[in-house]
C-alpha cells in the first residue's frame, strides 16, 4: 500500500479562501493584532506570512513590534490597550517571549474574547470541558484535515505523541471531543513503538526529527505529523520518517505543506469567530 498524500497546503488555501467568502459578506472588517516582541528571524518570517494571509481572507492585520529589552509589565500594559481597542478581534502574541518574561502572566491577560491562539486558561478550560469555543491553531488545524481527508475520528483509536500545552494536550482533547479513543505518549512513555502501533490515526508533536520509523505505523494509519524540525543542512524535516511510513500508512501529511500551512487558516478563522462573537 502506498499512502494518500494530504496536501495541507491546497486544503488550506480553500479554507481561505472560503473564509474570504464569508468576511465579504459581514459588516465590518474583523481586525488581528499580532505582537511581537524582540527579533527572532523565525517568528518575523512566520508574522510576515500571517500578515499576508490575513489580507488576502480580507482581515485588517497589523503586527506590533516591541524592543526585547521591554518590561513585562510594558507589555501588560500594551496588551490592555488591545483589549479596550474595539477594532481588535483578535490578539495573538508571537512565542517564544524572552526569558524576563513569563508567558503565562502574559497569555492570562489577553480578553479571552479575543484569546485567537486559544491558550487563556478560560479557553483551555473550555475546551477541556468539551465544549471548545476559541480552540489552539495548529491541532485545530490537524482536525480540520483529518475531516477534509475523510478519516473518522469517531470510534477511532488516536494516539497522540507529545503533551506540550500548544499542540499536544489540546490534540487529544480535540480528538476525545470528536469522540476518537485517545492515547497520550511522551517521553516517559514505555515502549513507545508498540504504543503507535496500536493507532489508527497517529499524531506526531515531538519536535524530534524524523522519530517514528516505518515499522511504529500500523498498516492504514492516518499519520499526521506536525514537527517542524531544521536538519544540519538547512532543510526542514518532521517528527516522522516520510519514506519509511509510506508503504505502511493510508494516509499522511508531508513536512513541509502538510499541518503547517493548516495553522495560518485556523488562526484567520479564529479572527473571524471571536469578531462575530464579539460584535453580535
Ligand atoms: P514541546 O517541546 O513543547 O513538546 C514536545 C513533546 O514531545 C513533550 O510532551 C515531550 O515529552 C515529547 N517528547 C520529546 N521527546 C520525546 C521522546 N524522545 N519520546 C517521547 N516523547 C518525547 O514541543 P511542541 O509541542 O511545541 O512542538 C512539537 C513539534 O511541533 C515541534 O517540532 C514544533 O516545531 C512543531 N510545531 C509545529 C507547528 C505547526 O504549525 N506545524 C506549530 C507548533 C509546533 P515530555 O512532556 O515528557 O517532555
Amino acid at each position: 500500500m502506498t499512502a494518500r498524500i494530504l496536501d495541507g497546503r491546497a486544503i488550506a488555501m480553500a479554507m481561505r479562501s472560503a473564509l474570504a467568502g464569508r468576511v465579504a459578506t459581514l459588516p465590518f472588517v474583523p481586525g488581528l493584532v499580532v505582537v511581537l516582541v524582540g527579533d527572532d528571524a523565525a517568528s518575523a518570517v512566520y508574522v510576515r506570512n500571517k500578515d499576508r494571509a490575513a489580507a488576502g481572507a480580507g482581515i485588517f492585520a497589523r503586527t506590533v513590534r516591541l524592543p526585547t529589552a521591554m518590561s513585562e509589565a510594558e507589555l501588560l500594559s500594551c496588551i490592555a490597550g488591545l483589549n479596550d481597542d474595539a477594532a481588535v478581534d483578535g490578539i495573538l502574541v508571537q512565542l517564544p517571549l524572552p526569558a524576563h518574561i513569563r508567558v503565562g502572566v502574559i497569555v492570562a491577560a489577553i480578553d479571552p474574547a479575543k484569546d485567537v491562539d486559544g491558550f487563556h486558561p478560560l479557553n483551555v478550560g473550555r475546551l477541556a470541558e468539551g465544549t471548545p469555543f476559541l480552540a489552539p491553531c495548529t491541532p485545530t488545524g490537524v482536525m480540520r484535515l483529518l475531516a477534509a481527508a475523510n478519516v473518522v475520528a469517531a470510534g477511532a483509536r488516536a494516539v497522540v505523541l507529545g503533551r506540550s500545552a500548544i499542540v499536544g494536550r489540546p490534540m487529544a482533547a480535540l480528538l476525545l471531543a470528536a469522540d476518537a479513543t485517545v492515547t497520550i505518549a511522551h517521553s516517559r512513555t514505555r515502549n513507545l513503538a508498540a504504543e503507535c502501533r496500536r493507532a489508527e490515526i497517529l499524531v506526531a508533536a515531538v519536535g524530534r526529527a524524523q522519530m517514528v520509523r516505518g515499522d511504529w505505523v500500523a498498516d492504514g494509519a492516518t499519520v499526521i505529523d506536525v514537527g517542524i524540525n531544521r536538519l544540519a543542512d538547512g532543510t526542514l524535516a518532521g517528527d516522522v520518517a516520510f519514506g519509511e511510513c509510506l508503504p505502511h500508512a493510508g494516509a499522511i501529511t508531508p513536512v513541509p505543506g502538510g499541518v503547517g500551512p493548516m495553522t495560518i487558516a485556523c488562526l484567520l478563522e479564529n479572527t473571524v469567530t471571536a469578531a462575530i462573537a464579539r460584535r453580535n
